[in-house]
């Protein structure tokens, strides 16, 4: 990889953005950078902005973009993001797509690719309700399509610990959908107008998925 680049993963809740995103971190050597993770961070931590996104996240709906600002831009001030950065739930409105721009014009950077994961929403209750990862090394696994290899085993690290998100339920998942259409599905026409946009088909299989996306990042980073 010659460039540092900032790639952004668009799609609604279930269409594979931190699976795909920590592929790519794998194989590129780029950095995943999730705001849903730091925000559950800090819920976790119990920090203010943790407090304030809490019953938001919950409900299904989007935490305000100067909560979700504030923390994206002290995790992208941090060093390991020079490496270049995959975006996974972020930019999520028009405001803070706008908000990203000008970050990045200000460290000299531009965006690489906008990339949407293309799915049919009638599949994303299914996906989202039935997964879950290993508490320790963030491996995905679900209940109907991808069960470890030895029941309760992590097959990547061996952990039997594994955790559920409190929003994944066919309730939330449905206001998170909605959310999608209305709020974050309005940036593939806005990446298109920058012409940084690419679509992948992600209702295949992981890997062909996966193959899709590396050639797209290595035509924007070789
Ligand atoms: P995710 O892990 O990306 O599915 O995000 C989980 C929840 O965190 C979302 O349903 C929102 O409530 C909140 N969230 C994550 N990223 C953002 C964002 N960029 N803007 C607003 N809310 C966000």
């Amino acid at each position: 990889m010659t460039k540092s680049a900032v790639l952004i993963l668009l799609g609604p809740p279930g269409a594979g953005k931190g699976t795909q995103a920590r592929m790519l971190e794998e194989k590129f050597g780029l950095v995943q950078l999730s705001t849903g993770d730091l925000l559950r961070a800090a819920v976790a931590a119990g920090t203010d902005a943790g407090k304030a996104a809490q019953a938001v996240m919950s409900a299904g709906g989007l935490v305000s973009d100067e909560i979700v600002l504030a923390i994206l831009k002290d995790r992208m001030a941090e060093p390991d993001t020079a490496k270049g950065v995959i975006l996974d739930g972020f930019p999520r409105t028009e405001g803070q797509a706008a908000a990203l721009d000008d970050l990045l014009a200000a460290q000299g950077q531009s965006i690489g690719a906008a990339i949407s994961l293309d799915v049919d929403d009638a599949a994303m209750v299914e996906r989202v309700s039935g997964r879950y990862t290993c508490a320790n090394c963030g491996e995905g696994y679900h209940d109907s399509f991808k069960q470890p290899a030895v029941a309760g085993v992590c097959d990547k690290c061996g952990s039997t610990e594994f955790k559920r998100r409190a929003d994944d339920n066919a309730e939330t998942v449905t206001a998170r959908l909605e959310a999608y259409h209305k709020q974050t599905a309005p940036l593939i026409t806005y990446y298109e107008g920058k012409a940084v946009l690419s679509r992948v088909d992600a209702m295949g299989e992981i890997d062909r998925v996966a193959a899709d996306l590396a050639a797209i990042v290595t035509r924007v980073t070789g």
